[in-house]
């Protein structure tokens, strides 16, 4: 009795030290291709990926994958935040496989690794919604060779549905064929089932669960959570705010048009500026820790893990 309440009172004040607020706000940043001279949207060169990266690693933020946000094992150390990174479409951009199995080092993968490398502790994961166009691979030979090296390196498959239709005013029937087969598309590859999907373009069907739960071409699937394509930071998963059925994820994009208030740079410097609604980890996967104050927000589930300070 005596050692568990010392050792209740050192978690405390290791969280306190930290500032430990794992009920706050973490980034879900959502990437599409990472290309040279890309036209006007959402897609990102090389430098300005890295260089987003870089800020990531030197502002204490540490990538942790959808599967691991969703399903709150956040295991990273004391003082520093979550950072989700997203990658829809699977376009080679983001992997492109040398003779040798090795990424080339333009792709997203490759700078990624690249950065990870310079910045020890910054965990080189992400999660890549992947649709038909499997990385702009044919053969299913090759199709498996990129979905492999995924899953051995450490990185997060999701779901993006097989054709990327617009899901918005689709039948039940079809919206859960689309997702059915956007999963079969994985399982059939590799022994690996995406726990989460990505909305083409962030549209929810009629009924927003049929995105999370059902059948269809033959495959089921029930997820743990469902992403969006706008426009502000998630909330913790340890929070009554997450909602699986709809998370927000946030453009990356520097502060121009809708992107002034809305998208990555802007979100980053506002985080930054509201330390206090921020994700801050206590090093402990095993406890949720915040300010007391906070307390009446703890979602129910992980009740038993909370370590109020
Ligand atoms: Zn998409």
């Amino acid at each position: 009795m005596a050692a568990a309440a010392s050792e209740k009172k050192t978690e405390t004040e290791v969280a306190a030290k930290a500032k430990a607020n794992e009920l706050g706000q973490i980034p879900v940043i959502m990437y599409h291709r990472i290309i040279k001279n890309p036209p006007p949207g959402d897609d990102r060169t090389p430098e300005q990926f890295r260089a987003e990266l870089e800020r990531l690693a030197k502002e204490d933020y540490v990538p942790i994958t959808a599967a691991e946000y969703v399903t709150g094992k956040i295991g990273i150390p004391a003082g520093k935040h979550p950072v989700v990174l997203t990658f829809d479409d699977s376009s080679p951009s983001q992997l492109t496989l040398d003779g040798m199995g090795n990424p080339k080092p333009d792709t997203a993968v490759g700078i990624l690794m690249d950065v990870a490398k310079k910045h020890p502790g910054f965990r080189p994961v992400a999660t890549f919604y992947v649709i038909r166009d499997l990385f702009g691979m044919a053969k299913p030979e090759e199709q498996t060779q990129v979905l492999e090296w995924l899953k051995d390196h450490g990185f997060d498959i999701g779901n993006h549905t097989r054709d990327h239709l617009n899901l918005l005013g689709k039948p039940e029937k079809e919206v859960e064929e689309q997702i059915g087969a956007g999963q079969k598309l994985v399982t059939s590859l590799i022994k690996f089932s995406p726990v989460t999907l990505a909305l083409p373009y962030g549209n929810q069907p009629h009924d927003k669960k049929w995105a999370m739960k059902g059948s269809g071409a033959g495959a089921s699937y029930d997820f743990r959570g469902v992403f969006l394509a706008g426009y502000t930071p998630a909330p913790s998963p340890y929070t009554k705010d997450f909602d699986p059925v709809g998370i927000p994820r946030i453009r990356s994009k520097e502060k121009v048009g809708d992107c002034v208030k809305f998208c990555s740079t802007a979100w980053l410097d506002w985080l930054n500026a509201n330390a206090t609604d921020r994700f801050t980890s206590d090093g402990n996967a095993s406890t949720v820790a915040f300010p007391k104050f906070k307390a009446p927000f703890v979602a129910a589930p992980y009740a038993t893990r909370a370590l109020p300070y």
